[in-house]
């Protein structure tokens, strides 16, 4: 019974999660309320496309997939930024070559995951079966078919892991008393988003350059596209709810049309769906969710989504999630060394030890590059910190921009790179505030002074 888990949830987390943990003898309960997306489809306007990088794709290289899922990526080597006028502005990610995120489809990434974790016989994948309560005390829950919603009583469990996404049931057991003084909080944003599309060009081809993610900043809001393997782009806009330049302001298709031609009049002519497109996709929320602890003795713990969903500005949200299926399969590996049975409260304690802080850092960083991203990517002094920090990456290997430490890193956590890129960018901005270019400041000394502030904050 010690090598039984149930995972809730087959979504990014719980399929990778479910792999890992057959590849180790695991038998795996893996309940999923959708029904299977390999026979139905359910993408209905929501994240079609993600961004792919370091930390995503070693725990993706840990279960051999990592070269199947790279055929099918675009790589996305900057940001390029529309402005007003239709000028584009193209800021690498990284100034090193090869550092790249990768645009692929949440859909495709997800089938795999579930077919690889199929290939395991012990693996038993229930769809269209809803995770309702959980009893902690006697170590059941009830389960809800979503066809006929019969419900089923008291099923027993031996571990359960939550990574049934942002509206988690297994945390909501937590905070119904499952886990005496559990804290919890939810960030909605004043923002939403809605998903558009630019369809392929003739042939497949690209309408607009396929190896960027392009940004329309418009400060109070923005849009984006990640472009699709098939030549298609998915476009992303992000506003207020409510208020000027909000949701709420565009009832009809004349609303519509005048909002774009006044703030992206440059994408009109890419999208012949647009009409059909807005009114009928639904407007997400947008939220970070935060608590603690995420576990629950040896019983129940949290991942993924579940234990900190972040706004998506970062494009971390699903590799923060593989990240964790990779450190709780760590904490498994080193636990059981020498032929033990698993301890899974020592485990799951672990677990939350190490990446509680991650977790907290990354739904901070998101947060802070939403403002980056629809409005520093315009500013000029946040320009010229960019463009210094890319030619100090060119020049010396061991530096690594804010960016680079959060989606080029898979060694370090977080929250490292957190504070190490809040020094850094602190300090670049007071040497970019005296210059009026950046050519006007040598990358050597600029390298040097950076390494003196961290090495004096140790
Ligand atoms: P989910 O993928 O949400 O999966 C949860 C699963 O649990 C679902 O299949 C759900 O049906 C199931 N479930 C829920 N409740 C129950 C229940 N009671 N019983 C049984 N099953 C249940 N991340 C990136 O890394 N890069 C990006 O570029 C990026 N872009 C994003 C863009 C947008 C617009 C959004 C909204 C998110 C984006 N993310 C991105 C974040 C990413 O989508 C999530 O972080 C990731 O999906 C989390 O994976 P998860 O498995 O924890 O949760």
């Amino acid at each position: 019974m010690s090598n039984k888990v149930t995972i809730a949830g087959a979504g990014l987390a719980g399929s990778l999660l479910t792999v890992m943990l057959a590849e180790r003898g695991f038998e795996v309960d893996l309940i999923e309320r959708r029904p299977d997306m390999r026979k139905v489809d359910i993408s209905a306007g929501r994240s079609i496309n993600l961004a792919l990088s370091n930390r995503g794709l070693r725990a993706l290289r840990e279960v051999g997939i990592e070269e199947e899922v790279m055929k099918e990526v675009v790589p996305m080597k900057g940001r390029l930024v529309h402005d007003l006028q239709g000028n584009l502005d193209m800021q690498p990610y990284s100034g090193r070559e090869g550092n790249v995120i990768n645009s692929v489809s949440r859909g495709g990434l997800n089938k795999l995951l579930l077919d690889k974790a199929e290939t395991y016989p012990q693996v038993n994948i229930r769809f269209n079966t809803r995770l309702d309560k959980i009893n902690y005390i006697n170590k059941t829950y009830s389960l809800r078919d979503q066809n006929d919603l019969t419900v089923v009583e008291d099923d027993p469990f031996n571990v359960l892991i939550g990574s049934d996404g942002a509206g988690s049931s297994v945390r909501l057991s937590y905070q119904l008393g499952g886990v005496p003084r559990f804290s919890f909080s939810q960030q909605f944003l004043d923002h939403g988003y809605k998903e558009l599309e630019i369809p392929p060009g003739p042939g497949g081809t690209y309408r607009i350059d396929g190896e960027s993610l392009h940004i329309w900043p418009r400060h109070d809001f923005m849009m984006i596209a990640l472009p699709n393997f098939d030549g298609s782009f998915t476009v992303t806009l992000f506003q207020k709810f409510k208020g000027e330049n909000g949701f709420d302001e565009i009832w009809n298709e004349d609303q519509l049309m005048a909002f774009f031609k006044k703030d992206f009049p440059d994408l009109i002519e890419y999208m012949p769906n647009l009409v059909d497109d807005y009114f009928s996709n639904p407007t997400g929320n947008l939220a970070t969710v935060k608590c603690h602890p995420w576990n629950h003795d040896g019983d129940a713990c949290l991942i993924g989504d579940a234990a900190h969903a972040v706004v998506p500005f970062y494009g971390q949200g699903m590799n923060a999630s593989f990240e964790d299926c990779r450190v709780l399969v760590e904490k498994i590996d080193e636990n059981m060394a020498g032929g033990n049975a698993p301890d899974w409260e020592v485990i799951f304690a672990e677990f939350f030890k190490e990446r509680k802080a991650d977790g907290d850092a990354i739904g901070d960083l998101a947060i802070d590059n939403y403002m980056e991203m629809r409005s520093h990517t315009a500013n000029p002094l946040h320009k010229m910190k960019r463009e210094l920090e890319l030619k100090i990456e060119k020049e010396h290997k061991d530096f690594d921009s804010k960016y680079s430490l959060v989606t080029f890193r898979d060694d370090i956590g977080y929250s490292q790179a957190k504070s190490q890129g809040e020094i850094q960018d602190k300090a670049l901005l007071e040497i970019c505030m005296w210059a009026d270019s950046v050519d006007q400041i040598n990358a050597n000394d600029a390298y040097n002074k950076l390494q003196e502030i961290l090495k004096s904050q140790q």
